[in-house]
C-alpha cells in the first residue's frame, strides 16, 4: 500500500514537474515573439511627494498581453527571461521607450522635473555597452538625462562590487540618477553603500506593510531614514497603502512614496491624466 502510494506520489510529482518545464518551454517561446510582435507594454505608477501633495515621478513597470493570457505581470516572465538571456533586448526596448514616453509627455506639458524611473536588471546592468545604451537611449528621444532614472538592486550592485562602481560612475557622469530598489531585503554592506555613487534609497514595501504598528518594522525604517539622511540620500516608500503607514513615513522624514494609497499602476496615457489632476487640484487648492 505504501509502495502504491509512493508510486502515485511520484507520478504525480514528475508529471507536475515535466508540466512546469513544458510551461517554461512555451513561455520562452512566446517571449520570443512577444518583442516583435509588439505585446510588452509599459505601465506607470506616481511617485507622491505626500508633503506637497504633487506628484513628483513615476516609474515604468512592464506587463506582457500575452495572446491567449490575461495581462501577465512580470514576476511570471522576468526570471524566464533572464534565464534566456532574453533579458537584454527586452531591457533595451524598455529603456527605449521609457525615453520615448517622457520626450512625449513633455512635449503635452509635462515638467522636466518629473522623473520616471525604469528597472535594470542584473544582466543588463552587467552588459557591456549598457552605459552607451542609455546615453542612445537619451540622446534618440531628446531627453535631459536628469529626467531618468534606474532602479538597481542590492544584490546587483554587490556581487559584482568593482564593475558596478564603474557603471554607477559613468551612470553618474551622464547625469542619469540611480536608485537601490528593495532596499533593506538585501545585505547591503553599509562601507559599500557609502562608496557607491548612487541618488537614493527605495525602501522595501515588506517593511512598509505593517507600518505602523509592528515593532521591527517601527525601528528598520526609522535606521532606513537616518541612514539615508546621514549619507545625503533621497529617500522613497513603496507600497503605501495607507493614511497611516503614510503619517508615519512623513513624520519620519519621508515625503516621497509610491504605493496603492496613491495611484496603481495604469497605462501611459492614463498616468498622464491622473499627474494633470492630481498636480492642477494641489496647485489651484494652494494657490492663493
Ligand atoms: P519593483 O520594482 O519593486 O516594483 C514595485 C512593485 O510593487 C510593482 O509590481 C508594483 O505594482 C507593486 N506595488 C506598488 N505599490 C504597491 C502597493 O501599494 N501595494 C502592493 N501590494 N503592491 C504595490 P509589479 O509591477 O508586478 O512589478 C514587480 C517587479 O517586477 C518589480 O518590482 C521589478 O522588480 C520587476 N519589473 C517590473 N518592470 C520591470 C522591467 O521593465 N524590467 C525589469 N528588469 N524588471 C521589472
Ligand atoms: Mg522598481
Ligand atoms: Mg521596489
Ligand atoms: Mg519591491
Amino acid at each position: 500500500h505504501a509502495r502504491e502510494q509512493g508510486q502515485n506520489t511520484y507520478q504525480y510529482f514528475s508529471k507536475s514537474l515535466n508540466a512546469v518545464a513544458f510551461q517554461k518551454l512555451a513561455m520562452e517561446n512566446s517571449l520570443r515573439r512577444a518583442l516583435d510582435r509588439d505585446e510588452l507594454l509599459l505601465f506607470y505608477q506616481a511617485k507622491v511627494d505626500m508633503h506637497r501633495q504633487r506628484v513628483v515621478g513615476g516609474e515604468a513597470l512592464i506587463r506582457w498581453r500575452h495572446p491567449d493570457l490575461a495581462l501577465v505581470a512580470p514576476s511570471q516572465f522576468i526570471p524566464i527571461a533572464e534565464e534566456s538571456g532574453l533579458i537584454v533586448p527586452i531591457s533595451n526596448w524598455v529603456l527605449e521607450t521609457v525615453c520615448l514616453q517622457i520626450r512625449e509627455w513633455q512635449d503635452r506639458g509635462i515638467s522636466p522635473a518629473m522623473v520616471i524611473s525604469a528597472n535594470v536588471s542584473a544582466n543588463q546592468l552587467h552588459q557591456p555597452g549598457f552605459v552607451g545604451h542609455v546615453r542612445n537611449a537619451l540622446t534618440q528621444a531628446g531627453i535631459a538625462p536628469e529626467c531618468l532614472k534606474l532602479e538597481l538592486t542590492e544584490s546587483m550592485l554587490l556581487d559584482h562590487v568593482d564593475e558596478a562602481l564603474v557603471t554607477l560612475r559613468e551612470l553618474r557622469a551622464l547625469g542619469v540618477k540611480t536608485s537601490i530598489d528593495d532596499f533593506g531585503t538585501g545585505y547591503s554592506s553599509l562601507s559599500y553603500l557609502k562608496k557607491l555613487p548612487i541618488s537614493e534609497l527605495k525602501i522595501d514595501r515588506c517593511f512598509v506593510r505593517d507600518l505602523p504598528d509592528n515593532e521591527d518594522d517601527v525601528a528598520i525604517t526609522t535606521a532606513i531614514l537616518a541612514l539615508a539622511r546621514a549619507l545625503s540620500l533621497d529617500v522613497i516608500a513603496e507600497g503605501v497603502e495607507n493614511q497611516a503607514q503614510a503619517e508615519f513615513l512623513m513624520a519620519g522624514g519621508c515625503h516621497i512614496a509610491q504605493g496603492f494609497l496613491y495611484h496603481k499602476p495604469a497605462p501611459a496615457d492614463e498616468f498622464f491624466d491622473f499627474v494633470a489632476h492630481f498636480n492642477q487640484a494641489t496647485l489651484s487648492n494652494s494657490g492663493r
